[in-house]
């Protein structure tokens, strides 16, 4: 039987570990950018270039708040309040929070819209 506490210590360690390695690309990115001098708006690549590194700054945003979410479940478990659906109170199965470890209501909930 899975623990929620292992189930948000498995998500927050793949969180930490696509962050790093999204951290050292957009670092990489910046680097190449001030190697090259590049003029996005008159180098052909240029807009390919722009697109890629507005891909890869919302990553980092979106993999930045979603670890956030993570360590604030932390918190919830912590207090008692992690697994328990917002809408009818009853505990979530864990075989949902292992395919959705920040889900917040239960599945009967999410069936019915109101998650
Ligand atoms: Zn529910």
């Amino acid at each position: 039987m899975t623990e929620p506490l292992e189930i948000l210590t498995a998500a927050l360690r793949e969180s930490t570990e696509a962050l790093a390695a999204l951290e050292k690309d957009h670092a990489r990115m910046i680097e190449a950018s001030l190697d090259s001098n590049a003029d996005d708006e008159h180098d052909p690549e240029g807009a390919t270039i722009a697109f890629e590194r507005e891909q890869l700054t919302a990553a980092l945003h979106r993999t930045r708040a979603a670890r956030e979410r993570i360590v604030e479940a932390m918190a919830e478990l912590a207090a008692g309040r992690y697994g328990v659906c917002a809408s009818c109170g009853l505990p979530i199965a864990v075989e949902r929070l292992q395919a959705r470890p920040l889900a917040t209501t239960c599945i009967n909930c999410a069936n019915l819209g109101r998650g």
